[in-house]
């Protein structure tokens, strides 16, 4: 017959997942010889019979009944007994912590008679009567569903039993092993309670696993001045610092340290109070580190002198506590450098990277928007880019609030601290621009409006006007009335000593997509190891370049355009030639020029003069994203392309020249569907590097960013040198979703209901466009076996995409540069999995 329940100090072998969290740690303690109060478990195995069968599970009863006994003749008490009462706990204990999701009843076992005992043995009677309250406010919330706000921690044990009473029609259950009983099934049923429910689909946790129930004897920290009850962590969980950290409150119970009815005093102080009970507790939390060799979370309580933990578990912490935790606990020879890099998330590291809001701070949330742009900025309202200018110059922090932003107002933006927009998406304009530059930016927020005639806008049910302060959370999307303290970016001795770590382990490289000199030195900084994507056409705006970059799109003919082109190469050159010297060295990826020429136009209205106009309503298209854009440009006007590479080819030579590094120059195509495409377009490039940098080594390749270019890479294979899988549009043209049109739209319903489960634009779509890429590698290697791989899209700075870039065999990751340590320690992951795996294989797995 199946064993459904274990006493804590005998042995089971289903572990975590038999037991939950919280009985393993109490069993693995009870062996420890930790003290811990008596008690049992009752697996997750029973809780799913119990719900597999809708109830009856067949032996339970009997068992549980035998396991009482044992506790009884253990603590020498007796459940039931009117003079001085066994009294029991019933905690729900999942295999996944679900803080706060599930049921737990304390004081089991009171009744009518025993709170009498219970207040003679203890010669307590508020404390007794305490006790029963809380058992029938628990015991009527989580057994019989009361509403939690029918009752108040100011009621009398008489006015609890009323209502429970009044609620149930019935009286309060006087039988010890029926509250026992009914308690376990509560527990049961919590599992599938609709905020269990949620926050398992949150969290990707499977339905079908259960809960466990533990029954501990209850141990009381409110039995006057030598009983206490607190918790602690064995290292700061906000800093990793080493020393004890906690707090307590004597003669209390549990939940009065969380509830906040009365300050807790901080742990140190039990030094004087409980001298001896305080130096059992360090030395037990030392020896729990030492055990779990990870920082711990416990819950304690000190019952007339005598100490009890109720509770381990790993200590949730921030990324700054985790990395020191990591490293000092590596140095103190707990852990191995490849377990301190395993256990950092690399998700959490953007908190490092950035600003953030003072969590601790009080603030209200005015509105919502996209997450567009990591990092936290305050500053003043300004409606329009040369305000944002002008202030920004003037050393004022402001936020540019826009209905959306345009190429144009690329000064108001490096001015800026940050961008609010009313439109847009994730790939809008302001949040590509202040990713790139590392500046929070919250879009598409829904509830702003502005009326640029008033300068005034509203956000949420607040007016504002231009001038007054706002704060944005671009990690969040959050939008805040007022200024909101900051905490700044901690980039420490500590991180850099993971991220040397993990470079060690790492096969994949990591560059960083930037477009100028600034972003390049900050790739660097962050350990870039070259640039994967150079996109060119920003380098067309700007006051000079702008009206040029205009002139040839108008130009009638060929020679109008290539006049307006050699007016624009010494832009291009000089760009690229601060972008190679900051990356001396190092491979950079240049990308010609990629979007519509409509882009640098003005809309129709704007235009000032008839034939501008006529030729934006040539250029307009019904579908951008799948027009006239990419290397069709270069294809049907050669000379663009040519102006691009001759500035490539001169930039490097000029840099070469002045005694630098020769930079490793990568010409990259883009959108390429056809062999022939890149065949014209290698031949092009070819003949102007012979002409003007005939010593110059480069290499000739192409993005992958339609689906036809993954299917046919070996023919394309045979003019690249290298691909470059652009997962942004190959995203868009894999899934037949257009970015813009899709987030905050019908995508956010798919995601709301769970149609899909993630965020193709965020995490890769490994079955589909996954699937794609892998066919492009295995293809394009049939060809070139060495062949350069990398990705450029944005997904080359999130961590599962990244392990799926390092298993399908590329040579690269790029990504934004303050993604960059975050994919260094997400590819050093992906190697430290794949050794497990094939570990895992070897032992006959
Ligand atoms: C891509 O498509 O993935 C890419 C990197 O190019 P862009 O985002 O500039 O279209
Ligand atoms: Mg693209």
């Amino acid at each position: 017959m199946t064993h459904y329940v274990y006493d804590f100090d005998e042995p089971a072998d289903g572990g975590r997942e038999l037991l939950g969290g919280k009985g393993i740690g109490l069993a693995e303690m009870t062996q420890l010889g930790i003290p811990v109060p008596a008690g049992f478990t009752i697996t997750t195995e029973a809780c799913r019979a119990y719900m597999a069968s809708g109830g009856e599970v067949e032996g339970l009863e009997e068992e549980i009944a035998e396991h009482v006994e044992r506790l009884e003749e253990r603590t020498g008490k007796r459940f039931g007994d009117p003079e001085d009462p066994l009294l029991v706990s019933v905690r729900s204990g999942a295999a996944i912590s679900m803080p706060g999701m599930m049921d737990t009843v304390l004081n089991v076992g009171l009744n009518d008679e025993s709170v009498e005992g219970l207040a003679r043995s203890t010669g307590n009677e508020e404390f007794a009567r305490d006790c029963y309250r809380r058992l029938i406010q628990m015991f009527g919330e989580t057994v019989d569903g009361i509403p939690h706000e029918s009752f108040s921690i100011d009621d009398s044990v008489e006015r609890a039993r009323e209502i429970y009473e009044h609620d149930t029609a019935h009286g309060f259950p006087q039988d010890a092993r029926e509250q026992l009983r009914r308690a376990i099934t509560a527990v049961f049923d919590s599992w599938n309670s609709s905020r269990a429910k949620i926050y398992r689909r949150t969290y990707d946790i499977p339905d079908d696993l259960g809960t466990a129930v533990n029954v501990v004897q209850m141990v009381f920290g409110n039995k006057g001045e030598s009983s206490a009850t607190g918790v602690a962590f064995t290292r700061d969980p906000s800093t990793g610092e080493q020393g004890v950290y906690g707090e307590f409150l004597l003669n209390a119970q549990g939940e009065d340290v969380v509830a906040g009815t009365r300050t807790p005093q901080p742990l140190e102080e039990l030094h004087d109070r409980l001298p001896e009970a305080y130096d059992q507790l360090l030395a037990t939390m030392a020896a729990l580190e030492r055990h779990y060799r990870d920082v711990q979370d416990i819950e304690f309580t000190v019952e007339e002198g005598r100490l009890y933990l109720l509770q381990t578990r790993t200590a949730k912490r921030t990324a700054a506590a985790a990395i020191k935790a990591a490293v000092d606990m590596t140095a103190e020879d707990l852990i191995q450098r490849d377990e301190a890099v395993a256990r950092i998330d690399p998700k959490q590291l953007d908190q490092l990277l950035h600003p953030r809001l003072d969590e601790n701070a009080q603030f209200e949330v005015a509105a919502h928007g996209l997450n567009a742009s990591p990092g936290a900025a305050s500053g003043k309202i300004v409606l329009d880019a040369d305000t944002a200018e002008e202030h920004g110059k003037a050393g004022e922090a402001v936020i540019l609030v826009r209905w959306e932003t345009t190429p144009d107002d690329i000064h108001g933006l490096i001015q800026a601290q940050g961008v609010l927009t009313a439109h847009g998406g994730m790939t809008s304009h302001a949040a590509v621009v202040a990713r790139g530059m590392g500046k929070p930016c919250v879009a598409g927020c829904d509830d702003l409006d502005i009326d640029s005639g008033k300068k005034t806008v509203r956000i949420g049910r607040h007016k504002l006007r231009e001038g007054d302060v706002i704060t944005i959370d671009g990690g969040t999307g959050r939008v805040i009335v007022g200024e909101v303290p900051l905490v700044p970016p901690a980039i420490n001795e500590d991180f850099e000593t993971i991220l040397e770590w993990a470079d060690e382990l790492r096969r994949l490289k990591v560059r960083a997509n930037a477009d100028n000199a600034e972003d390049a030195a900050k790739a660097r900084e962050f350990g870039a190891q070259g640039i994967g994507l150079c996109r060119t056409e920003h380098m067309f705006f700007g006051e000079e370049r702008l009206p040029v970059m205009q002139q040839m799109i108008l130009a009638g003919d060929e020679a109008g355009r290539r006049d307006a082109l050699d007016r624009l190469l010494p832009f291009q050159q000089s760009d690229f030639e601060a972008i190679f010297e900051a990356m001396a060295g190092l491979p950079v990826t240049i990308r010609l020029l990629d979007p519509p020429l409509h882009e640098f136009l003005p809309d129709e209205s704007e235009a000032t003069d008839e034939r501008m106009r006529r030729r934006i309503r040539q250029l307009h298209e019904q579908n951008p994203m799948l027009g006239t854009r990419g290397c069709r440009l270069g294809i049907q006007w050669p000379e663009i392309y040519e102006m691009q590479v001759r500035a490539i080819a001169r930039a490097a030579t000029a840099v070469q020249e002045r005694g630098g590094d020769a930079p490793l120059v990568e010409v990259m195509h883009p959108l390429v569907g056809f062999r022939e495409e890149l065949r014209r377009l290698r031949e092009l490039t070819e003949r102007v590097m012979e002409e003007e940098a005939p010593e110059l080594d480069y290499l000739c390749g192409t993005m992958i960013e339609l689906p036809r270019a993954a299917l046919r890479a070996d023919e394309i294979a045979e003019v690249a040198d290298f691909f470059s899988f652009g997962t942004n549009d190959l995203t868009q043209t894999t899934l037949g979703m257009s970015r813009d049109d899709a987030e905050g739209k019908f995508l956010t319903f798919y995601l709301e209901d769970s149609v899909l489960e993630r965020n193709p634009f965020e995490v890769l779509d490994q079955e589909g466009v996954g699937d794609l890429m892998r066919i492009g590698v295995e293809r394009g290697r049939e060809t070139k076996p060495e062949m350069k791989l990398g990705i450029c899209g944005e997904h080359g700075g999130e961590p599962s995409s990244v392990e799926f870039c390092h298993g399908i065999g590329l040579d690269y990751v790029s990504c934004s540069p303050y993604r960059v340590p975050l994919a260094r320690l997400a590819a050093a992951q992906a190697a430290l999995n794949e050794a497990d795996r094939a570990e895992y294989v070897q032992a006959g797995g």
